[in-house]
């Protein structure tokens, strides 16, 4: 049996242990093998951390943006050249196909660095000339300490996300990783320090959510808390910051409609393109489209493709570059998506495939793999429709016109993303106005332009990310009215 892994908090520069000395286990979802442990932080771990972010705010906000954002593009440069082992490292955590970590995940985090590098240099505030008695201009100027904490499905993709507006603005963070995969952030620590990340600026402190998040979004040095998880833990943390007054952004769960008109273009791309806004990273995206809506003229046909296609999708090793779909992230989560498909069979649901745990053999046999769902027969309203399950299960409805597809495409209390299938260009943007959702794909899903504004509406998000909203959200804006008079 290979040597367990100890991995260490970042504060201060440092590869450190947690005071306490105490641990959790970290499981390769693909064997359901502990490999590594990750530290247990406490409330201890957290005051030195915000002491140190603190001790390096003046410094760091005082660095010349051209000279912060050159730190992002060398910790990016040095990112790239171990993209390799980071992707092996990110699917052997998260159980994710280490296809997909290749393409997609390690590729992002190299790229959100890269963006906020460049958009923190082009970042400018505003004037208001006021007809020759005065002149304002708006100073955007950093928080201090600031908390970022990321959820375990796209571990360093959304961390870096995170990390890298709120460090190009000029704050210091102190960052929570989901401690069920704190392996790439980890790595991401060396990066730093072999960039010469001055220390203080980034620390990294693992620990479970209730105890070590909770110490830090509790802690009396935090001037913000940019957050991406579940809805219910983004209550959580609304309930202890909003009475603070600390600066919060919130991007939650979905449960997102992938709306299909019978005029769409049904060739193999857009086949691709659909199947993978379902079961893309086991359906474990949280702008994955898990109500297909289908008009009823075509539906039947649709069915019978879509189940075809979604049958030949091969569940397997994450390491096996022939695998579409690899291994749920945990066992608890895996517990969480049999229970859903249990539910949606008491509730009247057919299942038309799928709706077991898939066992690949070998070195996999032992892991958490869930075989692509796909469910009909159930109304709008019940659990199934409403719940996010954020597993590789996605259920299908039929409507008639546009009316019916916008009000079952909006009857949720989440409204994060949509995806519009049609040829008619009319139609699309009529249906894309009346859909309640934060972000609206036409004929596409996840083509992400880091410019825009991203984030949800209703229970889905408060603030959005992206381009210039997160320098916004990592900055204070000060008016300066200068009189004229
Ligand atoms: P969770 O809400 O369980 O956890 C997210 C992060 O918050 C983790 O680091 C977690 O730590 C931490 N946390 C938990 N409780 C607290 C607390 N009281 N105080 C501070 N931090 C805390 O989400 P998951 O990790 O399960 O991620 C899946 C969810 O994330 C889904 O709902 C998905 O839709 C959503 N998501 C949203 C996205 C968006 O952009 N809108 C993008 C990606 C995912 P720990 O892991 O230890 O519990």
């Amino acid at each position: 049996m290979s040597e367990i892994r100890k991995l260490a908090n970042y504060i201060n520069g440092q590869l450190c242990p947690p005071q306490g000395r105490r641990w959790l286990d970290v499981f390769e979802p693909a064997s359901g093998q502990r490999f590594a442990e990750c530290p247990d932080s406490d409330v201890g771990d957290i005051d030195v951390a915000v002491q140190a972010a603190q001790r390096a705010f003046p410094g760091w906000s005082a660095t010349p943006i051209a000279q912060r954002a050159q730190f992002f593009n060398r910790i990016a440069d040095l990112l790239e050249a171990r993209l390799e082992e980071f992707a092996q490292a990110e699917s052997r955590d998260s159980g994710k196909p280490v296809t997909l970590a290749r393409r997609l995940d390690i590729p992002r985090a190299v790229s959100n660095l890269r963006f906020f590098a460049a958009a923190a240099t082009q970042f400018s505030s505003e004037a208001h000339a006021m007809d020759g008695a005065a002149i304002n201009y708006t100073l955007r100027q950093p928080l201090g300490a600031v908390a970022c904490i990321s959820p375990w499905n796209l571990p360093l993709y959304l961390f870096t996300w995170k990390i890298a507006p709120a460090l190009a603005t000029g704050n210091t963070v102190v960052a929570k990783p989901s401690e069920i995969t704190p392996l790439t952030a980890t790595m991401f620590a060396q990066v730093c320090i072999d960039a010469e990340l001055p220390p203080g600026v980034l620390n990294i402190v693992h620990g479970s959510g209730a105890s070590t998040g909770q110490a830090l979004i509790t802690h009396p040095g935090i001037k913000a808390i940019s957050f991406t998880g579940s809805t219910r833990t983004g209550a959580a943390i609304a309930a202890v910051a909003a009475p603070r007054f600390v600066k919060l952004s919130l991007e939650m769960g979905g449960k997102n409609p992938t709306v299909v008109f019978a005029d769409w273009e049904a060739n193999e791309a857009n086949w691709a393109t659909l199947l993978r806004s379902a079961f893309a990273n086991q359906g474990q995206i949280c702008l994955c489209g898990s109500r297909i809506l289908v008009q009823r003229s075509i539906y039947e046909s649709f069915k019978c493709t879509l189940v075809e296609k979604t049958r030949a999708l091969r569940v397997g090793d994450p390491q096996d570059p022939t695998s579409d779909l690899g291994a749920l992230v945990s066992r608890a989560h895996f517990d969480k998506i049999m229970g859903h498909i249990a539910l949606a069979r008491e509730e009247g649901g057919k299942i038309l495939c799928g709706g077991d745990a898939a066992a690949p053999e070998g070195r996999c046999a032992g892991g958490w793999f869930v075989a692509p769902t796909l469910i009909e027969g159930l109304g709008p309203g019940c659990r199934t429709n409403q719940e996010e399950i954020f597993g590789p299960v996605a259920t299908l409805i039929p409507f008639d016109g546009d009316d019916e597809a916008v009000a079952l495409a909006n009857a949720t209390n989440y409204g994060l993303a949509a995806s519009v299938w049609t040829s008619n260009l009319t139609r699309a943007h009529r249906v894309a106005a009346r859909l309640e959702s934060g972000i609206v794909w036409i004929n596409c899903w996840l083509k992400r332009d880091l410019r825009t504004p991203f984030g949800g509406v209703k229970q889905s998000g408060v603030g959005r990310e992206g381009g210039v909203d997160a320098l916004r959200f990592f900055t204070e804006a000060k008016n300066v009215c200068i009189d004229l008079e």
